[in-house]
């Protein structure tokens, strides 16, 4: 449908993404831009230059999700986002986030170039917070109507910090919920990242094609037992609680890689009252988190969890209790879009294979809501949330001709 044909702009695209690098860079390579941070606004007014630069219409919502927009004629079309997140975690790397949001603003401004009118609008957007500073995808979440009420949950005493924060951003907390969208607006959402673990450089193919983003619990387990002199108490006749949850540690590792190859589980913090070194503990509290892309075998490892918790307690005669305190449900890919991103690498003869993502995105809150699809790219040595995360530049590039060639193939499928 198109006469001329879309190009890249390569030169382009590599000194937006040295610019951009270049705001919250740390001494050792990596990236400081905490949501809501002042780097984090500073990379918000950046973007937003760009989008003037490129004529884009520059929007932002009550989450604070930054948008530019590039219409076309039919001002009753649906609108293609395209986008990912410019915060950071601590020290963490150049390429998570960025990659995506700024190859999403190359393909529209190539679109633009090459006098495209495609059969729907544009939007590039950057969401709020998908690191989770402070809540998790919380631009996403709130603009599929997914945050509700509750966008303080799980903060504690960081609730004023988190106020402030959304203050200096120009985010009301009374209206956050009027970011959420109308899904019959749009006709999907395209997410490009990098992999962020190994799959991509162990098989050396240029592309991933995300099938599922991995569903994710977290709980907290918490063993009581009884504290009691050490020196003069029976081992035998001991109630320790960090026993108990030491025990669990090393079974709960076995049970996830004999039943669930496929699943992920850490147990990232325990914290032993009254954690003396003479007095057995009375309480050990044990948070644990479990990832799978199958929400069958996701429900079933986290059963087997809590009933292995039980066992070992009743082993060591003590008490446990287990408090879920996060949820992320198995986030399935549109068809359509693994076809056509599918199609995009076939058409332009790049190597792919379909795969699930184990880290969350903000395609993980889209998907439920419009149809949602994600172009990986390899990280080296799959590390990333770190200064060292790198993606080989011919890697970006691929990924974001094949971002653009999806784009061109729904625009085919939807004149
Ligand atoms: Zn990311």
């Amino acid at each position: 449908m198109y006469q001329t044909k879309p190009n890249i702009n390569i030169e382009r695209l590599s000194a937006n993404f040295d610019d951009l690098a270049d705001i919250g860079a740390t001494p050792e390579g990596g990236v400081n831009r905490l949501a809501l941070s002042h780097e984090d606004l500073e990379a918000r007014s950046w973007l937003a230059h760009q989008f003037e630069l490129a004529h884009l219409e520059v929007q932002d919502d009550e989450a604070g999700n930054l948008s530019g927009i590039w219409r076309c004629q039919n001002p009753d079309a649906k609108t293609l986002l395209l986008g990912s997140h410019l915060d950071t975690v601590p020290n963490g790397g150049r390429f998570d986030g960025s990659v995506g949001v700024l190859g999403a603003l190359e393909c529209v401004q190539a679109i633009q170039e090459a006098g495209l009118d495609l059969p729907f609008h544009l939007e590039v957007i950057d969401f709020t917070d998908e690191e989770g500073c402070w809540q998790s995808l919380f631009g996403s979440r709130a603009l599929t109507g997914n945050l509700k009420d509750n966008y303080t949950y799980g903060l504690t005493d960081r609730v004023a910090p988190f106020r402030a924060a959304l203050f200096r951003a120009g985010i009301r907390p009374q209206d956050i919920s009027h970011a959420k969208r109308d899904p019959e607006t749009l006709l999907g959402y395209l997410e490009l990242h990098i992999e962020q673990s190994y799959s991509l450089d162990d098989t050396k193919d240029d592309i991933g094609v995300v099938t599922a983003i991995v569903g994710r619990t977290t709980y907290q387990i918490t063993f009581h037992g009884e504290a009691a002199h050490s020196g003069t108490t029976r081992i035998s006749a001991r109630r320790d609680a960090l026993f108990g949850a030491s025990h669990f540690i090393i079974d709960v590792y076995d049970l996830v890689r004999e039943n669930f190859p496929d699943g992920v589980i850490n147990c990232g913090n325990i914290t032993v009252e009254p954690g003396s070194f003479n007095i057995i503990p009375s309480v050990a509290c044990v948070t644990v988190e479990c990832r799978h892309s199958n929400r069958e075998h996701l429900q079933q490892m986290e059963t087997m969890i809590q009933e292995l918790a039980q066992e070992i307690a009743d082993q060591h005669h003590i008490k446990v209790s287990i408090q879920p305190s996060g949820q992320m449900p198995v986030a399935v890919m549109s068809g359509q879009m693994v076809m056509a991103i599918e199609q995009a690498c076939q058409n332009l003869n790049v190597s792919n294979r379909r795969l699930h993502s184990l880290a969350g995105h903000d395609a993980q809150s889209m998907s439920s809501f419009t149809p949602t699809g994600m172009i990986f790219i390899p990280s080296v040595n799959g590390i990333s949330h770190n200064p060292k995360e790198f993606t080989h530049w011919h890697h970006v590039v691929t990924g974001v001709e094949v971002l653009l060639e999806t784009i061109l193939l729904l625009a085919d499928q939807s004149g």
